[in-house]
Protein backbone atom coordinates (compact mmCIF):
# COMPACT_ATOMS: atom_id res chain seq x y z
CA UNK A 1 0.00 0.00 0.00
CA UNK A 2 1.80 3.38 -0.98
CA UNK A 3 0.32 7.33 -1.06
CA UNK A 4 1.08 9.64 -3.52
CA UNK A 5 2.46 13.56 -1.89
CA UNK A 6 3.55 16.17 -3.82
CA UNK A 7 4.98 13.31 -6.49
CA UNK A 8 6.61 11.48 -3.72
CA UNK A 9 5.64 8.05 -3.16
CA UNK A 10 5.05 6.99 0.17
CA UNK A 11 5.32 3.23 1.79
CA UNK A 12 2.51 2.95 4.03
CA UNK A 13 2.41 0.18 6.49
CA UNK A 14 -1.29 -1.62 6.81
CA UNK A 15 -2.13 -3.30 10.29
CA UNK A 16 -4.84 -5.40 10.26
CA UNK A 17 -6.80 -5.83 13.20
CA UNK A 18 -10.33 -6.57 14.49
CA UNK A 19 -10.28 -5.02 17.64
CA UNK A 20 -10.73 -1.29 15.72
CA UNK A 21 -13.93 -0.90 13.59
CA UNK A 22 -13.02 2.13 11.82
CA UNK A 23 -9.05 3.09 10.22
CA UNK A 24 -6.72 5.67 12.16
CA UNK A 25 -3.81 6.72 10.56
CA UNK A 26 -0.53 7.39 13.09
CA UNK A 27 2.70 8.72 12.01
CA UNK A 28 5.71 7.73 13.72
CA UNK A 29 9.22 9.07 12.81
CA UNK A 30 8.04 9.90 9.32
CA UNK A 31 6.55 6.69 8.69
CA UNK A 32 2.69 6.28 7.68
CA UNK A 33 1.51 3.15 9.42
CA UNK A 34 -2.71 1.98 9.23
CA UNK A 35 -4.93 0.41 11.45
CA UNK A 36 -7.56 -1.40 9.86
CA UNK A 37 -10.45 -3.87 10.71
CA UNK A 38 -9.95 -7.53 9.14
CA UNK A 39 -13.08 -7.40 7.13
CA UNK A 40 -12.37 -3.44 5.04
CA UNK A 41 -11.68 -3.67 1.06
CA UNK A 42 -8.32 -2.45 0.34
CA UNK A 43 -9.82 -0.24 -2.13
CA UNK A 44 -11.86 1.36 0.87
CA UNK A 45 -8.96 1.62 2.86
CA UNK A 46 -6.47 3.36 0.31
CA UNK A 47 -9.63 5.45 -0.55
CA UNK A 48 -9.87 6.68 3.04
CA UNK A 49 -6.11 7.75 3.12
CA UNK A 50 -6.32 9.07 -0.17
CA UNK A 51 -8.59 11.38 1.19
CA UNK A 52 -6.54 12.55 4.30
CA UNK A 53 -3.13 12.98 2.05
CA UNK A 54 -3.22 16.95 2.97
CA UNK A 55 -3.30 16.54 6.53
CA UNK A 56 -0.86 13.36 6.03
CA UNK A 57 0.92 15.92 3.82
CA UNK A 58 1.14 18.47 6.44
CA UNK A 59 1.74 16.46 9.74
CA UNK A 60 4.75 15.04 7.80
CA UNK A 61 6.02 18.44 7.16
CA UNK A 62 5.37 19.64 10.71
CA UNK A 63 7.43 16.47 12.36
CA UNK A 64 10.19 17.19 9.75
CA UNK A 65 10.63 21.12 10.72
CA UNK A 66 9.97 20.76 14.74
CA UNK A 67 12.90 21.66 16.72
CA UNK A 68 14.83 18.67 18.73
CA UNK A 69 15.37 19.68 22.09
CA UNK A 70 18.08 17.90 23.63
CA UNK A 71 19.86 18.25 27.13
CA UNK A 72 23.04 19.56 26.99
CA UNK A 73 26.00 17.30 28.10
CA UNK A 74 28.36 20.03 28.32
CA UNK A 75 30.82 18.36 26.54
CA UNK A 76 32.67 19.92 23.49
CA UNK A 77 31.22 20.17 19.81
CA UNK A 78 27.79 20.76 21.27
CA UNK A 79 26.02 24.23 20.20
CA UNK A 80 24.66 26.96 22.63
CA UNK A 81 22.60 29.85 21.15
CA UNK A 82 23.43 33.46 22.58
CA UNK A 83 21.41 35.96 21.40
CA UNK A 84 20.29 34.41 18.44
CA UNK A 85 23.52 32.95 17.14
CA UNK A 86 25.36 29.51 18.04
CA UNK A 87 27.80 28.99 19.52
CA UNK A 88 30.43 26.09 19.45
CA UNK A 89 30.99 24.77 23.40
CA UNK A 90 34.37 24.07 24.38
CA UNK A 91 36.30 22.71 27.93
CA UNK A 92 39.50 24.08 29.01
CA UNK A 93 41.34 23.56 32.16
CA UNK A 94 43.52 27.00 33.27
CA UNK A 95 44.58 28.38 36.84
CA UNK A 96 41.00 30.17 37.42
CA UNK A 97 37.41 29.16 36.31
CA UNK A 98 35.93 31.42 33.37
CA UNK A 99 32.91 31.63 30.41
CA UNK A 100 34.14 33.60 27.05
CA UNK A 101 32.14 34.00 24.39
CA UNK A 102 35.44 34.37 21.59
CA UNK A 103 35.55 34.34 17.91
CA UNK A 104 32.48 31.89 17.59
CA UNK A 105 32.65 29.68 20.31
CA UNK A 106 31.56 29.37 23.82
CA UNK A 107 34.13 28.46 26.14
CA UNK A 108 34.12 27.07 29.73
CA UNK A 109 37.31 27.01 31.64
CA UNK A 110 37.32 25.21 34.68
CA UNK A 111 39.86 25.65 37.25
CA UNK A 112 42.52 22.84 38.38
CA UNK A 113 40.75 22.38 41.56
CA UNK A 114 37.85 21.18 40.27
CA UNK A 115 37.52 17.22 40.59
CA UNK A 116 37.23 14.92 36.98
CA UNK A 117 33.74 13.78 38.99
CA UNK A 118 32.20 17.65 39.50
CA UNK A 119 33.27 18.71 35.87
CA UNK A 120 30.12 18.18 34.00
CA UNK A 121 28.14 20.34 36.69
CA UNK A 122 30.90 23.02 37.72
CA UNK A 123 30.86 23.50 33.50
CA UNK A 124 26.37 24.03 33.54
CA UNK A 125 26.86 25.75 37.13
CA UNK A 126 29.37 28.42 35.60
CA UNK A 127 27.52 28.55 32.15
CA UNK A 128 23.87 29.19 33.75
CA UNK A 129 25.60 31.92 35.71
CA UNK A 130 26.95 33.63 32.73
CA UNK A 131 23.65 33.82 31.15
CA UNK A 132 22.36 34.78 34.08
CA UNK A 133 24.61 37.90 34.18
CA UNK A 134 24.25 38.42 30.73
CA UNK A 135 21.05 38.68 31.15
CA UNK A 136 20.85 40.91 34.20
CA UNK A 137 23.00 43.25 31.91
CA UNK A 138 21.27 42.95 28.13
CA UNK A 139 17.61 43.35 29.71
CA UNK A 140 18.43 46.10 32.16
CA UNK A 141 19.70 48.30 29.66
CA UNK A 142 16.94 47.31 27.17
CA UNK A 143 13.92 47.73 29.98
CA UNK A 144 15.66 50.94 31.06
CA UNK A 145 15.47 52.20 26.83
CA UNK A 146 12.38 51.09 26.04
CA UNK A 147 11.46 52.44 29.26
CA UNK A 148 12.38 55.54 28.33
CA UNK A 149 10.56 55.84 25.15
CA UNK A 150 7.43 54.73 27.12
CA UNK A 151 7.63 56.17 29.99
CA UNK A 152 7.28 53.45 31.98
CA UNK A 153 9.31 52.23 34.89
CA UNK A 154 9.39 49.25 36.90
CA UNK A 155 9.55 49.39 40.74
CA UNK A 156 12.48 46.59 40.25
CA UNK A 157 13.87 44.08 37.85
CA UNK A 158 14.49 40.38 38.46
CA UNK A 159 16.69 37.89 36.68
CA UNK A 160 14.75 34.18 37.25
CA UNK A 161 15.01 30.68 36.73
CA UNK A 162 11.26 30.33 35.42
CA UNK A 163 10.67 27.01 33.43
CA UNK A 164 7.55 28.03 31.38
CA UNK A 165 7.36 31.51 31.30
CA UNK A 166 9.68 34.11 30.05
CA UNK A 167 9.04 37.49 32.10
CA UNK A 168 6.04 38.70 34.61
CA UNK A 169 4.95 41.66 35.85
CA UNK A 170 3.58 41.52 39.57
CA UNK A 171 1.19 44.18 40.44
CA UNK A 172 4.09 46.06 42.56
CA UNK A 173 5.54 46.90 39.42
CA UNK A 174 8.42 44.77 39.78
CA UNK A 175 9.24 43.07 36.89
CA UNK A 176 11.24 39.20 36.53
CA UNK A 177 12.75 37.67 33.33
CA UNK A 178 13.66 33.70 32.56
CA UNK A 179 17.63 34.34 31.94
CA UNK A 180 16.65 31.62 29.52
CA UNK A 181 15.67 34.41 26.70
CA UNK A 182 19.12 35.23 26.45
CA UNK A 183 18.85 32.50 23.77
CA UNK A 184 16.82 34.24 21.36
CA UNK A 185 17.35 36.43 18.85
CA UNK A 186 17.40 40.07 20.09
CA UNK A 187 14.13 40.95 18.42
CA UNK A 188 12.09 38.22 20.21
CA UNK A 189 14.01 39.74 23.69
CA UNK A 190 12.83 43.40 22.57
CA UNK A 191 9.26 41.84 22.22
CA UNK A 192 9.46 40.09 25.95
CA UNK A 193 10.22 43.39 27.41
CA UNK A 194 7.85 45.38 25.63
CA UNK A 195 5.36 42.64 26.83
CA UNK A 196 6.35 43.15 30.45
CA UNK A 197 6.46 46.77 30.56
CA UNK A 198 3.17 46.82 28.99
CA UNK A 199 1.63 45.02 31.44
CA UNK A 200 2.66 48.26 33.73
CA UNK A 201 -0.50 50.08 31.89
CA UNK A 202 -2.73 46.87 31.60
CA UNK A 203 -1.90 43.82 34.17
CA UNK A 204 -3.70 41.53 31.68
CA UNK A 205 -4.10 40.06 28.52
CA UNK A 206 -6.73 42.16 27.09
CA UNK A 207 -7.46 43.19 23.68
CA UNK A 208 -6.00 46.82 25.49
CA UNK A 209 -3.11 45.02 26.52
CA UNK A 210 -1.94 43.84 23.19
CA UNK A 211 -3.28 47.01 21.68
CA UNK A 212 -0.56 48.66 23.81
CA UNK A 213 2.01 46.07 23.17
CA UNK A 214 1.50 46.54 19.27
CA UNK A 215 1.96 50.75 19.52
CA UNK A 216 5.45 50.57 20.26
CA UNK A 217 6.19 46.93 18.88
CA UNK A 218 3.96 46.00 15.94
CA UNK A 219 5.59 42.67 14.83
CA UNK A 220 4.68 41.14 18.02
CA UNK A 221 2.64 38.70 16.30
CA UNK A 222 5.54 37.26 14.20
CA UNK A 223 7.85 36.97 18.00
CA UNK A 224 4.95 35.29 19.83
CA UNK A 225 4.39 32.55 17.08
CA UNK A 226 8.47 32.16 17.24
CA UNK A 227 8.18 31.85 21.00
CA UNK A 228 5.13 29.07 20.58
CA UNK A 229 7.16 26.93 17.90
CA UNK A 230 10.94 27.47 19.30
CA UNK A 231 10.56 28.82 23.02
CA UNK A 232 11.29 24.58 24.36
CA UNK A 233 14.70 24.92 21.68
CA UNK A 234 15.78 27.76 24.57
CA UNK A 235 16.81 25.85 27.52
CA UNK A 236 19.39 23.11 28.54
ZN1 LIG B 1 1.86 38.82 29.81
Amino acid sequence: MKLVIDDTVLPVQLVRTDRRKTVSISLEDGAIRVLAPKRLSERRIQEIIDNKSNWIGKRLKDQATAPKIESKKFMDGETFSYLGKHYIFEIRRDIESSVKLKSGRLISTLGLTVSKREELDAHRVQVTNWYHERATDVLTQKTAQYGRALKLTPSAIRIKNYKARWGSCAISGEISYNWKIMMAPPRIIDYVVIHELSHLVHHNHSDKFWRQVGKSFPEYRECRTWLRNFGQTLMF
